[in-house]
């Protein structure tokens, strides 16, 4: 797997985090999937630490975010950006405003999640604009920052949701597609941790070469199980 371990210098790994530790409210069915441990989490930072070519993000603004994820980040002297579903914070388990600010305050970046945590696709005006454009400006005024990033929700998005998100003047989409992105482009493709991520899936992740599309990832990674016996 020599070849396959060299790292493109240009490109980039973005990994997204959910949440880490024991759930602290009633997972959504498919959150369940993307809980990581402590360790787990721990084995990916030490993995990542001293790459300059791996980007972290953490999505739904849950309270591990602060709680488990944030001193870990600063043992290791990694930075990470946070996309928050605006509409949110304050609830049960996740985030509120005093979190927020402590993650500014500890060099962390933060952008949006939309505001309710739903589906993109095929939303009405109004809601898109909640989503797309109010979700900002209560971020920006929380955080006294121009928010301009956004992590689609559920990585699901189509041309018109890319459309509105040029509209709205959003300078970086992170999608759910898997593989590896090229540093500077509008959208990037990302690797959510697994609740069962293993060594192999660090090594898969972090040290393959060609971006695969979503849907040949589970191929490609039985593929290369068995390539290694
Ligand atoms: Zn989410």
């Amino acid at each position: 797997m020599g070849a396959l371990r060299a790292v493109n210098p240009t490109s980039v790994v973005n990994l997204t985090v959910h949440g880490v530790g024991p759930a602290p409210r009633q997972l959504d069915p498919d959150e369940d999937g993307t809980w990581v441990s402590v360790d787990r989490f721990e084995r990916v930072l030490d993995a990542v630490t001293g790459r300059d070519d791996v980007v972290i993000t953490f999505d739904d603004g849950n309270a591990s975010d602060v709680d488990i994820a944030l001193p870990r980040l600063l043992d290791r002297k990694l930075t990470a950006e946070f996309f928050l579903p605006a509409g949110l914070l304050g609830q049960p388990g996740r985030l509120d405003y005093a979190g927020v600010r402590q993650l500014l305050r500890a060099g962390m970046s933060i952008g949006s999640h939309g505001w309710a945590h739903v589906n993109w696709r095929g939303l009405d005006p109004q809601r898109a604009r909640q989503e797309m454009v109010e979700a900002h400006r209560v971020l920006d005024e929380l955080t006294g920052q121009r928010v301009t990033r956004v992590a689609v929700p559920f990585g699901s998005y189509d041309r018109h949701v890319l459309r509105r998100l040029r509209q709205a003047h959003v300078t970086r989409v992170y999608t759910s597609d898997g593989g590896r992105a090229r540093p500077g482009s509008w959208l990037q493709s990302r690797n959510s941790l697994r609740h069962d991520l293993d060594a192999e899936w660090i090594d898969g992740v972090l040290n393959s070469v060609p971006p695969l599309p979503a849907r040949m990832k589970k191929l490609a990674a039985r593929t290369v199980k068995r390539m290694r016996g």
